[in-house]
């Protein structure tokens, strides 16, 4: 993936582009302010989002959106670049809510070798026999067996990447799962950083009060969104909402977030996900 920015431009970039999640190759660093990311799906979900959050009350809680752009056959959105604002920062991914597949997606019942693979990786014992002797599983199987082995079901998110300054980026994180297991990786990604910390804390109030008032979160299913922390030896932090490509306007009912998921009633627990985060960060300056 090429983006045709001048070098002009990306040489005025403060940072070299590190993308934690994601598909490889699907982000391109676009000039000195702004990404392109690429559109791996039919639908423009994510255009459509981040254009109805541009009035929205969280507006200021994610990158600003610019524009659709064609190039070569392949549709991207050019957003803000959010690592612009930080010194080589430490960076963490957190996906968010109980669960992180859209329902549309797990009626099909296909079943996939690349799943099952991805699956005996991480835990050779956890196919049954007829798995085992098919090779192959349904994307439901695969993703609720991952949401029960990381903290996705039980506290409503999940760290799915982290990159400590200067040093690649670790996606191996797909076992931590208890509230201790996560809040030592808070500490760890921390460093013992109360100023950091302290913003930190500041901004997650800020995102539960401007969720609370988004019109947008009440008729939105909000799914594999993350929220963006970074940091630097500067003490610059902030967290911002990231990655809508799942988030889908839901009509005739309005969401609470935190109800128990049945299939049609779209709840994605995401503010479940919220105030475990917030409680367990209150316990990171005891550390
Ligand atoms: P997935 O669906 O697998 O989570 P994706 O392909 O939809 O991934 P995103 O989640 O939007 O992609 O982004 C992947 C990674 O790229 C993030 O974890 C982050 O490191 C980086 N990233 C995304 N958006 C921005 C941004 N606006 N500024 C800086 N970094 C970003
Ligand atoms: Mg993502
Ligand atoms: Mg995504």
């Amino acid at each position: 993936l090429t983006a045709p920015a001048s070098d002009a431009l990306l040489k005025n970039r403060k940072n070299a582009w590190v993308q934690l999640a994601g598909h490889p190759g699907s982000f391109a660093p676009a000039g000195p302010h702004t990404i392109w990311k690429k559109r791996m799906t039919k639908e423009n979900n994510e255009t459509v989002a981040y254009q109805a959050l541009l009035h929205d009350a969280v507006k200021d809680l994610v990158p600003q959106f610019y524009r659709e752009v064609y190039f070569n056959g392949d549709v991207f959105i050019e957003i803000e670049d959010l690592l612009q604002h930080f010194t080589n920062p430490s960076i963490m991914d957190i996906k968010m809510g109980t669960r992180t597949f859209l329902e549309s997606e797990v009626t099909n019942p296909v079943v996939r070798k690349d799943l099952y693979e991805k699956m005996i990786k991480l835990n050779m014992d956890e196919p049954t026999e007829e798995e085992h002797e098919q090779k192959a599983i349904t994307k439901l199987r695969y993703m609720q067996f991952r949401e029960k082995d990381s903290s996705t079901a039980s506290l409503g998110f999940r760290i799915e990447a982290l990159r400590m300054a200067g040093e690649p980026p670790n996606t191996d994180l797909k076992k931590v799962k208890s509230r201790d297991q996560v809040k030592n990786k808070m500490v760890m990604f921390l460093e013992g950083n109360l100023e950091v910390m302290n913003k930190l804390i500041q901004r997650l109030q800020r995102i539960r009060e401007k969720f609370a008032e988004s019109k947008f979160f009440r008729n939105h299913e909000i799914i594999g969104s993350s929220l963006l922390i970074l940091y630097d030896h500067h003490h610059h932090a902030n967290i911002w909402l990231i990655d809508f490509a799942k988030t889908l306007p839901v009509e005739g009912i309005e969401l609470t977030h935190e109800s128990a998921w049945e299939v049609g009633n779209h709840e994605d627990g995401y503010l479940i996900g919220l105030e475990n985060i917030a409680s367990v960060s209150l316990g990171w300056n005891k550390f």
